[in-house]
């Protein structure tokens, strides 16, 4: 017998958290994580879950706007994540599908998902026909734009919480500065430690070549947005330049974002944003692509849903790790030796700390 869900309404709340770790990249800092927190209540009572990052305090209110106005056009509806994505999507086409737009869509289908998989009892990956297995984690919570001098502390630290692996940000206005920090960051965690950088999309194509060929016998796993991250073309010159494989896709708008880049060759590997890519639906269509090309496919922050996500993904490589909505969530996602280890229990794993979420509320 099949029973039908209905979404009974979504209820979005903006909260500011403190990070337990501030991070400077090339692009400036960040030290509190400005979220949006989506519930989708069901008419069986079940709840889905899942929060975006606003990125920027100034989006966090029209974010939250936008994902009330948006819900309000499938409250009613049944509880199917397709058909949510292809009304909103017809919707929302002449407005442009990207932006604050692609963020709201993306936060209603992952909560949908959330509900989903809770009403079934299963955790996500499971609901999606896999389950959940250990993934491959880094810690990308340090190792900023940061005094060299501090270097060994915060390496120390960051792989203390159980990772062999972390992200260093380059991107200073003098390329010897970055080669300089790499180097005393490998001198601090030893040879066995898998470190990748990221630039934040700060370079030109020639200097990015440049500062490339200067890190390329650095054993870097991977070189990530070193130029502006649509232009597809200049991505490929550099990573056809450079020993060192190119990654991108934390910037990709949806499924379609990624075929153009894989079409144009414009890098080695891909790590799509779940918030901008699509939701889970959108991740899964993504997934499909990057396993047709033969491209390892990485994951962008939110760890939690993203770790179910990776045990579904057919060429799965690397769990971006970071914990900017611990301070409201009520459960951790579990790291041990390198690996993070997404857990049974129904859902995505996010669930939220009630008495936190009052407190840290920004309406
Ligand atoms: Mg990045």
């Amino acid at each position: 017998m099949t029973e039908t869900i209905r979404i009974r309404r979504f209820v979005a709340r903006p909260v500011i958290v403190p990070m337990n770790l501030p991070l400077q990249t090339s692009t400036g800092a960040v030290a509190r994580a400005p979220l949006v927190l989506i519930d989708c209540e069901t008419d069986q009572g079940v709840r889905g879950h899942a929060y975006l990052f606003s990125i920027t305090p100034a989006a966090l209110k029209p974010l939250t706007a936008m994902v009330g106005e948006m819900a309000e056009m499938i409250a009613g509806d049944e509880l199917l994540p397709f058909e949510i994505e292809r009304k909103l999507t017809q919707r929302f086409t002449l407005l442009g599908l990207a932006g604050l737009q692609r963020l709201a869509q993306s936060g209603i289908d992952m909560a949908a998902w959330d509900a989903l998989a809770r009403a079934k009892g299963l955790p996500l990956a499971r609901l999606l026909g896999g389950a959940p297995k250990p993934v491959r984690a880094y810690n990308s919570k340090g190792l900023g734009i940061m005094p060299a001098g501090a270097v060994v502390d915060e390496a120390q630290k960051l792989l203390a919480e159980g990772f062999h692996a972390a992200k260093i940000r380059v991107g200073r206005p003098e390329a010897r500065d970055d080669l300089n920090f790499v180097r005393a960051v490998r001198k601090a965690v030893g040879d066995q430690v898998t470190l990748m950088c990221d630039y934040n999309q700060a370079l030109t194509v020639a200097e990015a070549i440049r500062r490339g060929e200067m890190l390329d016998d650095e054993g870097l796993l991977w070189i990530e947005e070193p130029i502006r991250h649509d232009n597809y073309a200049g991505c490929a010159r550099v990573a056809d330049a450079l020993r060192t494989p190119v990654q991108i896709g934390e910037n990709f708008d949806s499924a379609f974002a990624m075929q153009s880049a894989l079409s144009a060759e414009a890098c080695d590997f891909v790590m799509p944003d779940v918030q901008r890519i699509g939701g889970v639906t959108g991740w899964l269509r993504a997934a499909s692509l990057a396993q047709a090309a033969g491209i390892e496919m990485s994951t962008h922050l939110f760890s939690e849903v993203s770790a179910q996500l990776l045990c579904v993904t057919p060429t799965a490589h690397w769990l971006e790790y970071v914990d900017w909505a611990d301070a409201v969530l009520a459960t951790r996602l579990i790291i041990k030796d390198g690996f993070a280890l997404p857990g049974e229990e129904p859902g995505n794993g996010i669930a939220w700390d009630e008495v936190a979420v009052r407190k840290y509320l920004a309406a």
